[in-house]
Formats: structure tokens, sequence, C-alpha cells
């Protein structure tokens, strides 16, 4: 194996290359504190053009290449190996708004844009960009495209790439694709866009993208309801989907389990009903017509569901500050859950009608094998999507014993889920964390598909390797 010299890329591009380890230390670690590694460099630059060079001078030394957008990733795709012969390729400094356009709904942005940026920037033209995630502070949508994200308002307006029009694509080979199509429609041959969505970083680099925009709700109101199931929650959501149609814009589930550890671990946190529930549903709903009064459309909802007893009790936003607090709740359980140490997530998926039989069966198969975990278990009920996660027993706390209950958990979870029609990997995608399970569920036809997919276009493997592709 012959050195890299690294300081050979640094007069190639525009930007920043870091090698010291206070610099770099930061992008070697994972939001979750579960995985450091290890990296020549983290190079950091500033231009489509630039990121090209990056890629073509470590095509030319065999370097591998991690990307790394907002580095709030939940499932270690982000995180180099601890070998430290690869470089972390920053898409941060891609900051440029390229254009907006209010008639036909679009905006083009590059890779580093926050997505709380874009969010504003549509909202200052008039216009609402839908994805909406807790991390949307520090997450980037480059990487929001090469994670396909999902987020709390998925119900309505779909994922990342039903968002996602077009996009610009530095590969493997260092050559630009611009496939930046402002376009609804495009049958123009194999869709190279949707495989590069949700390839967490293995097949090429997301430099920019052309997103969807919508029209700005008139007006938006949420509700915190108790109910008693997870049963009942499905119910609900049935009721609140045939009342309430394309106006119902996010429902989310979560058990009693995450409001005890927002109490303890978030000060602000406190539960906005007057008793506790087993379970709780947000639910929200956004009118377009001015004067249509979202909060009496859920009343109108939540009265016939107490009647037929699927909610106990519930609270309806009345202004913009108690709307706020109810989605604060939900938004700070992933921190809250990080606040009570290491924890063993499970982000799937199950048809929704499968939903309340598989949180039944899987907690008593949990409990049978490892008693007294705490299930934190919240999610996107409306799309199916739970993080079943688990953290230690609040008391008596071994650490060491808990971490290394994971891969019997992950067989419990994951072999229920697949039993029920269900994925391993809803919205976080398959990183580091999925990746060998994903093989013990992936035919071989399907895994000697996707191996073919990555020869043709990494054939260096220098993409984003060991992660994703099992
Ligand atoms: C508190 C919290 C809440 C969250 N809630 C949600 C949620 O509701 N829904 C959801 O889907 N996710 C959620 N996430 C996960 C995370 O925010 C998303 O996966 C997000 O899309 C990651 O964006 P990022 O810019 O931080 O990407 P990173 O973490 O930097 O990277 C993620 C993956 O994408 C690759 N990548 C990044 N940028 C590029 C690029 N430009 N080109 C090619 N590959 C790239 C990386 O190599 C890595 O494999 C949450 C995370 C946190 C911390």
């Amino acid at each position: 194996v012959t050195e890299v010299d690294v300081e050979s890329l640094r007069p190639l591009f525009a930007g920043r290359l870091h090698t010291d380890a206070a610099d770099t230390a930061p992008s070697l670690t994972d939001w979750r504190r579960k995985w450091t590694g290890a990296a020549l460099a983290v190079a950091e630059p500033d231009t489509t053009a630039d990121v090209a060079a990056v890629v073509r001078w470590c095509r030319d030394h065999s370097v591998p290449i991690v990307p790394q957008g907002g580095n709030t990733g939940l499932s270690g795709g982000a995180t180099p190996d601890s070998s430290g012969t690869a470089l972390v390729l920053s898409l941060r400094r891609l900051q440029r708004v390229r254009r907006i356009d209010t008639v036909g709904n679009t905006i083009e942005v590059e890779a580093g844009v926050t997505l709380e940026r874009l969010q504003e920037v549509a909202r200052e033209a008039g216009r609402l960009f839908p994805l909406s995630l807790a991390a949307e502070g520090s997450c980037t949508i480059g990487g929001n495209l090469a994670t396909n994200a999902g987020g709390v308002e998925v119900l309505r307006y779909g994922n990342a790439r039903d968002l996602c029009l077009g996009i610009e694509v530095v590969t493997a080979d260092g050559e630009i694709w611009d496939g930046l199509r402002h376009l609804r429609k495009d049958n123009s041959g194999y869709d190279l866009r949707d495989l590069f969505i949700g390839s967490e970083g293995t097949l090429g680099i997301i430099t920019a993208g052309v997103l969807r925009l919508f029209p700005l709700p008139a007006e938006q109101a949420a509700a915190f309801v108790a109910v008693p199931s997870p049963a009942a929650a499905v119910a609900l959501l049935e009721l609140a989907q045939s009342r309430l149609d394309a106006s119902l814009t996010a429902f989310e589930l979560m058990s009693d389990v995450c409001v005890r550890l927002l109490v303890k671990r978030v000060e602000a946190a406190r539960l906005p009903l007057r008793e506790r529930s087993p379970w709780y549903v947000l639910l929200e709903v956004s009118e377009m017509q001015p004067g249509a009064r979202a909060a009496e459309a859920i009343e109108r909802v939540l009265q016939t569901a107490i009647e037929a007893g699927v909610a106990t009790d519930a609270t309806i936003s009345d202004s913009e500050a108690r709307y706020d607090a109810i989605w604060a709740i939900r938004e700070e359980v992933t921190e809250a859950q990080a606040r009570e140490g290491p924890s063993i997530k499970h982000d799937i998926s199950l048809p929704i009608s499968e939903i309340a039989d598989f949180v039944r069966e899987t907690d008593a198969a949990v409990d049978a094998a490892c008693p007294g975990l705490q299930k934190v278990t919240f999610g996107h009920l409306g799309d199916g999507n739970l993080h079943y996660n688990l953290s230690p027993p609040p008391v008596p706390r071994d650490v060491d014993a808990f971490v290394a209950l994971e891969p019997r958990l992950n067989r419990i979870v994951h072999d229920a889920v697949m039993a029920r029609g269900g994925s391993i990997s809803a919205e976080h995608g398959l990183g580091a964390l999925r990746r060998d399970e994903a093989a013990r569920y992936k035919s071989t036809v399907e895994l000697a598909l996707l191996r073919a997919v990555k020869d043709a276009l990494d054939p260096q493997h220098l993409l984003n390797p060991s992660k994703a592709l099992p």
C-alpha cells in the first residue's frame, strides 16, 4: 500500500481541507455517538466543479470517499471506518439557492443548504417546502435526498423522493451529471434520479436538487390526544382520514414511556393533558382556505372519537404558541432518548393494519427475552412507520449488558416486521447499522441486482464503501 499524500489535493480545489485532529473530529463521529472513525482528511469544496476535482483525485489515488452533509443521520452512513484511509467529503459549503420558480413551484438548491433554510426561503416566496423533521436545523438537502428522508408530513406530501424533480450528481469518475430537470413528467429512459435518491452516498455525490413547492396553508392546528392503545390510535387514524382527507397533514404516535423520558430529560417539557395515558397521538390539520377553521375540524373528529372510546382526552391548539408547544413534545423525543444513554433503535415500517398486533406481540416477545427495557416507541403512524426504540431499564443500569442485547433484540423485532410484510428501514437508510441485517432479508435476486448497479456506477467501490449495500 503506497502512502497517499493528501497535501497534493489542496491546490486542486477551492474550499477547505482539514487535516488537524481538532478540525476533523466533529466529522468523524455520528450524532448518536455510536460510531467513530478516522480519515485522511475532511474536504469541504465550495462548488460542484470542486467536488468533481476532489472525486477525481480520490479516483486517481484509490482513496475511498465518505460523503457527509449535516451529519445527523441515524444509521452511521456518514462516518468513515477506523482504517483512516478514507476522505470525508463534506457538502456543507455548497450553499447557493440557485433558482426559485413560483409558477412551476420549484426550487433549485445546492446540497449543503440546510432543510430549515430551504423551508425559510420557500416561505419568503409565499410557498411551502413540506419536508419536516426534528434535525431540520442541521441536516442538509443533499443528505435528505441521499437518505430519502421522511419526517412528519409524509402522510400528505410524501418523502424526499416524492418531493424531488431533478438532481445534479458527481459520478464516481468525477464527471458531473446535470439531471436538474424542473419537470413533473419525464419518461425519457431509466430514472437515474431515483437511483441516486436513497443510495446513501454509495452511487454518486449529490451536489444540487430541484424540489417541489406547495401553497402555504392558510391555517393550521394541532391536537395532542390521549388514546388507550395502538389499536385505538389506528382507529382514530381511519376516522380522521375519512373525515379530513388531504387536510390531515400529520398523524404521529408515541408511548407514555416517551413522555416519561421527556419530562425527565428535557427541562421545559410537560404533558399538555391532565392525566397520563398509555399512548398519545399528535395530529395536525392544514386548511388551504382562509377561515376554514382547522381547530373546529379537529374538534368534530375528536368528539366522535371520544364517544367511540378510541380517544379519552385531548387538547387542541388555539394559538401559534400552543401549536408550537404541541409539536415540541414530539420533536424532543429523539433528543430525550439520546440523553437517557445508549439506545437500540428500529426504524421500521409495516402495513398500518398490522401495527397494533405487531406492537402487542413484539412488546411481549421483548419482555420475555429481556425484561425491564424501556420501550420508547413513537413514530409516523400515518405512514406505517414506527421507531421501535429500546433504552436500558431506569434501574439498575448496566449499560454494557444492555448494548450486548442488540443482536438478539434486532432478531426479535426484525423477524416480526418481515413476517408481517414490513421493512427494517423506513426512513433512516441502512448505513452501517442495517447493512448486514438487510442481507438476511433480501432475496439473492435482489442482492444481485443491487450489486450490479453498484458495479456499474462505482466500479472501484470507492463511494462510501461498506455502507448500505449488503
Ligand atoms: C433529532 C433527529 C430527528 C430525526 N428525524 C428524522 C425523521 O423524522 N425522518 C427521517 O427521515 N430522518 C430523521 N433523522 C435522520 C436524519 O436527520 C436524516 O437522515 C437526514 O436526511 C440526514 O441528512 P444529513 O445532511 O445530516 O446527512 P448525513 O448524516 O451527513 O448523511 C447521511 C447519509 O447520506 C450520505 N450523504 C449526505 N450528503 C450526501 C450528498 N450530498 N451526496 C451523497 N450522499 C450524501 C452520507 O454519506 C450518509 O450515508 C433524524 C435525526 C435526528 C438527529
